[in-house]
């Protein structure tokens, strides 16, 4: 589909320009698939973390809060399954060098045979079986470099939360069900990342894990389900475009008994950006064993006792961001000239106004400075007064800046000015005092 990769490399090109996203070491020639969000970008990626962290911790009684560090005991890897298991088989070609998944489409005849041929250089029965390879990136704790010093970068943030089940159950005397959420980094050595920021070997998740008593994750399973697609649909992001995909018996993974992606159409197709899990009792009853600590729950009521089922809802923030990106690019004609507008929400845009003086004199500059630095203790705004007005609302435009507040020769005798919308283009005037509570409302989305 031509059309749309050129949607992902305008979009590339704007996020680069406009500093959403730039590539890691980039002076350097890069660092594959590892990627640097620049002053626009963090703002969109807080302003997603901030909205999660409200929804999953702050508006709800039966979930708490958690920030595990990043390197955990080894053991926790043996038990969750990675070390064993967190692996892709691999094919290399021996002619060109490149790797690919074992199941790349791309791929003709069986690698490892004659026939096989390889995808980018073409050769014939250049490509080796497959081999397994671990996605779990390295490191060693200590001075020396040996193998009892092995620990890893944390492929996943669930495990920080299993670990500590009991802690956090403990310290808030929360009572089964209740939940753990964590927003944090994890790192995975992917073999055919790509895509921009959509796969990546450093990234940060949003997890909660929702621990339930077995016979009634069935009905919590649901409820996380619909909650998170909603959650979604509130980011503003276009219903047609999300779908769900339940795992096949063969997709799902050896723990889970049940599993849906929640899948977006990228530019380059659709893919899972959120997974709503059920993963049984399989993490804590793994984590019981590996560190022979009693991990079963006993309830308060009936006396019984038993190891928690867990319903894991698990997004990842850059993703998301992703999402949200190629889900707010347009491009449109306005008064015949084209503009490319990131139609953000704008209660997750980076920028929430800006101010403009609509000319350097005339006491407009004085007082557009005044209603900036009033408005900058409330709303992360910005002040431009270079170039036409049309430019710098355009400039905005690309930003995703869902207001625009002009300071006219009006604006100096009565104390008004315009505020116009991004997408309607509409403009209303507004008493310079009333902008706090003005765009406070408008914001509250
Ligand atoms: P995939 O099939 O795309 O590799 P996964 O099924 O392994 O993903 P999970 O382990 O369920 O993904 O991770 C949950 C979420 O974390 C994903 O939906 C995605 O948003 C995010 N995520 C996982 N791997 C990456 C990555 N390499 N780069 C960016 N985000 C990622």
């Amino acid at each position: 589909m031509p059309a749309d990769n050129n949607v992902m490399e305008k979009l590339v090109s704007l996020a680069k320009r406009r500093g959403f996203v730039f590539q890691s070491s980039e002076i350097y020639g890069g660092l594959g698939s590892v990627w640097d969000y620049g002053p626009l970008g963090v703002e969109l990626k807080k302003n997603l973390k901030e909205r999660w962290w409200r929804s999953m911790v702050h508006e709800r009684e039966d979930i708490e809060g958690l920030d595990a560090a990043i390197l955990m005991h080894p053991k926790v890897w043996e038990a969750s399954g990675h070390i064993a298991g967190f692996t892709d088989p691999l094919v290399d070609c021996k002619h060109c060098k490149n790797r690919f998944r074992a199941d790349d489409p791309r791929i003709k005849g069986t690698p490892g045979e004659p026939d096989a041929q390889c995808p980018v250089c073409g050769s014939r029965g250049t490509l080796t079986a497959p081999r397994l390879f671990n996605l779990m990136f390295k490191t060693f704790m200590g001075p020396v470099e040996e193998q009892a010093a092995v620990v890893y970068l944390r492929p996943e943030t669930a495990q920080g939360i299993y670990v500590n089940y009991l802690n956090v159950l403990q310290a808030s005397r929360q009572k089964i069900p209740f939940g753990i959420a964590q927003v944090g980094k994890a790192f995975r050595n992917e073999i055919t990342p790509g895509n921009f920021t959509f796969r990546t070997r450093e990234f940060e998740q949003m997890e909660m894990q929702f621990f339930v008593k077995p016979g009634t994750d069935g009905e919590w399973f649901e409820f996380w389900k619909a909650q998170r697609m909603e959650w979604h649909y509130g980011l503003g992001i276009r219903r047609e475009k999300l779908r769900f995909h339940q795992h096949t018996k063969e997709e799902l993974a050896h723990y889970a008994k049940d599993a849906y992606d929640l899948e977006y159409e990228f530019p380059f197709g659709w893919h899972e950006f959120e997974g709503v899990h059920n993963r049984s009792d399989f993490d804590l009853s793994r984590h019981q064993q590996f560190s022979g600590k009693k991990l079963e729950y006993l309830d308060p009521a009936t006396k019984e006792r038993f190891i928690p089922y867990v319903v894991e809802t698990s997004v990842g923030a850059d993703r998301t961001a992703l999402v949200v990106m190629c889900d707010a690019y347009r491009e449109e004609t306005v008064e015949g000239e084209t503009r490319v507008v990131m139609g953000f929400n704008p209660a997750i845009a980076p920028l929430k106004a800006a101010v403009f003086p609509l000319v350097n004199k005339d006491g407009m500059p004085e007082l557009a400075r005044r209603i900036f630095d009033d408005l900058r203790r409330h709303f992360n705004v910005f002040y431009d007064d270079s170039g036409s007005i049309g430019r710098r609302y355009r400039r905005q435009d690309e930003a995703g800046t869902p207001y625009g507040i002009t300071v006219d020769g009006q604006s100096v005798g009565d104390g008004t000015v315009t505020v116009r919308d991004r997408d309607t283009l509409l403009q209303e005037r507004v008493a310079g005092d009333r902008l706090v509570s003005h765009l406070g409302d408008k914001l509250k989305m």
